[in-house]
């Protein structure tokens, strides 16, 4: 099967097709970009240009033997590492070691790396020592949604490319029968997207306003979220959800429909909008330090109770 065709980044493939063309492709590339914005895809279609035996004008042929063997990724030259359960280990690495040991004279070697920033220490500085001195003509692809968790020392040696996220068009192109609403909640990521196909998040979707109802009480909301204290990728989507409905009802309010991504639930919305910009960038704020704090082991249901406390106040202070 040929490799999907890449909807977004076709310019800066065409500068590493290019860099390949005048044989000046770096060793080392650290391809960083949010999860689901195609950086896999990405470095295949390099490295399927690196490999293909008639690659001409920027495109590689998609039938030659080596063409069809990076589609189905059994290329001998095209070694794939990825986490084997939460992390890349030692073993891995030493596997990268060997397979750029067995080199063949003329063609080139790939190491594609997922989820490089899964790479405990150990691996990480194994793999340092053939960063540092790569054999001639072998390439690393290292994809990474957290280029912070990057050792630097790996970094400074790498060429980085930044995927941007996806626009909303690319997203539609991908995902034809996908509403509008869940194509800009899914902020330019395809696996977001995909993942609110699921029933489970249309649930959630719903749930989530939950957190502004009258109803509940800060305490009541804990119980009407329980399900989600339990999964953090739950919890963070829940998140991030709210931060867009305190960004629709600010949008409400300044007259901007157009912007408004939750725009069939408006209803729900009322709560928020009844607030104060003030008090809404407050609470747009307190999601964000939520988000942070959500990279530390953090008691989720201390934290949404406070959170429910601050909706509670501010919407007592509109009320006076
Ligand atoms: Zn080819």
């Amino acid at each position: 099967m040929a490799l999907k065709p890449l909807l977004q980044h076709t310019q800066l493939l065409e500068t590493l097709k290019s860099a390949i063309d005048q044989q000046k492709l770096a060793s080392t590339h650290i391809i960083s970009g949010s999860p689901g914005v195609g950086k896999k895809l990405f470095s295949l279609h390099v490295i399927q240009y690196l490999f293909c035996d008639h690659k001409n004008n920027y495109q590689a042929c998609g039938e030659c033997g080596s063409c069809r063997k990076i589609q189905n990724t059994q290329h001998e030259g095209l070694h794939i590492v990825e986490p084997q359960g939460a992390q890349i280990k030692i073993e891995q690495a030493r596997e990268v070691i060997r397979f750029l040991s067995l080199k063949s004279q003329m063609q080139p070697q790939a190491v594609l790396i997922l989820e490089a920033h899964k790479m405990n220490p150990q691996t990480a500085n194994a793999l340092l020592k053939v960063i540092e001195e790569p054999p001639e003509n072998s390439y690393f692809f290292i994809c990474t949604s957290s280029l912070s968790a990057m050792l630097p020392t790996i970094r400074s040696r790498s060429q980085i490319w930044r995927l941007p996220n996806l626009k909303p068009e690319t997203l539609k192109t991908i995902f034809p029968q996908a509403e509008e609403t869940l194509i800009l909640s899914a902020q330019g990521r395809a696996d977001l997207l995909e993942k609110s196909f699921s029933e489970s998040t249309t649930e959630l979707h719903n749930k989530s306003f939950a957190v502004w109802s009258e109803k509940f009480s800060s305490v009541t909301v804990l119980d009407e979220f329980q399900e989600e204290l339990k999964s953090r990728e739950d919890f963070v989507t829940l998140l991030s959800l709210w931060q867009q409905q305190i960004r629709d009802a600010c949008f409400i309010k300044s007259g901007r429909p157009k912007n408004v991504i939750f725009s069939k639930h408006q209803e729900q919305l009322n709560a928020l909008t009844q607030l104060s910009f003030e008090q809404l960038e407050k609470l747009f704020c307190h999601c964000l330090d939520m988000q942070q704090e959500m990279n530390y082991n953090v008691d989720k249901s201390l934290m949404l109770q406070n959170f429910s406390l601050k909706v509670k106040e501010c919407q007592s202070v509109s009320l006076d």
